[in-house]
């Protein structure tokens, strides 16, 4: 572990705002990290582990404690007992594209369509990282991860963290605590081998992202290829020539509402089920077969609505700033605020909260910030 001159944390997160922390470790073996965060954590300095920093919005003052930063790299090859899959476990500080790209070169299928995501392995499962329909969750395994509350270092299961939308028992949501304090060392992700060949395109959201009719075929890299097309057409690869890029991603959450809320937003706002999008395959045994497919079951469900929808619909379109800020909306996307150049954080705040008040007037929803929000308030 190496304590570092600090780096102003506006050089190193994509919002590019913060000042230099009062002290910054670099990690670049799984050993170095364990040892600062276990020092750090005994001797009670208040830590912020980064990443890409891809993920975070940080305050205009110094954070006054450490900043860890996760340099870990490595991706190892393993057999699973599942027939047909592939184990991957790459480093927590292991590019996440990076890996994409590795698995869509090895053939294995399952993380393709969220090609283009910015940032670490090991912030994915954080807030359960997705695109198109596609999720970390579907093909995470297990993680092996470091506990403030203990400091030991075990291995734990997916079902264990709570991955939900854009969340997880280890995710700091604005205004709460993590439910589990913890640093994740290295993850494993179980893919099918599907080799080089078409396959079919799995999910709706995909599909129709792609321009794809369903039953559609394709190899794993003609999606990984069109899925970084349409993410650069948008703002959503990093580009340091592309100040659409200086962003946090969405920086608001799809909200979450029941169907009979949904049922008072305009028809026109795109809304997804919060059923995992997948095709549904109902398996009935051939001895159990009487010649009858039973109804599949209709429940209430909660349902996704679009922020981006909401946010053009109450009046703010792409591009739009304040009278004299530096932050605007994406000129690309509704849902990505940006640094035009030198924003500070108190200007990419302000715009958040006007954006909030804008569309609680018109449709009664506050929305919430995805990104992590370290020292600055909305
Ligand atoms: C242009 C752009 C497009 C994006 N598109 C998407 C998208 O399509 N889908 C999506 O889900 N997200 C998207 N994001 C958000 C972001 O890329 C992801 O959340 C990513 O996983 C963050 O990784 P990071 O390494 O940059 O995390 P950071 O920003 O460094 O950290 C985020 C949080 O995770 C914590 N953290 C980091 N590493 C670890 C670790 N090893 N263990 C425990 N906690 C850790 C940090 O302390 C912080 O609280 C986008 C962001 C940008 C800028």
């Amino acid at each position: 572990m190496v304590d570092i001159e600090p780096i102003p944390l506006a050089q190193l997160t994509t919002l590019r705002t913060g000042a230099a922390p009062v002290r910054m470790i670099d990690a670049h073996t799984t050993g170095e990290l364990v040892a600062a965060l276990r020092e750090a954590w005994v001797d009670g300095h208040p830590v912020l582990v980064l990443g890409g920093g891809s993920n975070l919005f940080v305050g205009d003052e110094s954070f006054d404690g450490i900043v860890v930063r996760i340099l870990t790299s490595g991706i190892e090859r393993m057999p699973s007992p599942r027939p047909g899959y592939v184990r991957l476990r790459a480093q927590a500080g292991h590019d996440w594209d990076d890996l994409v790209a590795f698995a869509v070169l090895e053939g294995l299928g399952g993380i393709e369509a969220m090609s283009g995501i910015p940032g670490t392995v090991g912030a994915a499962p954080v807030q359960n990282i997705g695109a198109y329909g596609q999720e970390i969750v579907q093909t995470l395994v297990e993680v092996e991860l470091i506990d403030e509350s203990t400091g030991d270092v075990s291995t734990v299961s997916v079902e264990e963290l709570g991955l939900g939308f854009r969340t997880s028992v280890l995710k700091h949501h604005y205004g709460s605590v993590p439910e589990r304090s913890a640093v994740i060392l290295s993850v494993t992700l179980e893919l099918a081998v599907a080799g080089h060949s078409d396959g079919p395109v799995v999910g709706d959201q995909l599909r129709t992202a792609l321009g794809l009719e369903p039953g559609a075929s394709a190899s794993l890299g003609w999606v990984r290829d069109r899925v970084l097309a349409t993410r650069r057409r948008k703002g959503m690869v990093l580009d340091p020539d592309d100040p659409d890029t200086y962003s946090a991603g969405s920086f608001f959450q799809n909200p979450i509402v029941s169907a009979s809320f949904a049922r008072t937003l305009p028809a026109e706002c795109p809304r997804w089920p919060m059923t995992p999008d997948l095709d549904p395959v109902l398996v009935i045994p051939l001895a159990s077969y009487e010649g009858y497919v039973p109804p599949s079951a209709v429940r209430e469900s909660e349902v996704k609505v679009s922020a981006a929808w909401l946010i053009e619909h109450s009046g703010l379109r792409k591009g739009f700033k304040l009278p004299r800020s530096r932050a605007a909306l994406s000129s690309k996307h509704a849902l990505a605020l940006t640094n035009r150049g030198g924003a500070t954080a108190a200007e990419l705040a302000q715009l958040a909260r006007f954006i909030q008040g804008r569309v609680q007037s018109e449709f009664g929803l506050i929305l919430q910030p995805e990104p992590v929000l370290v020292g600055v308030e909305l």
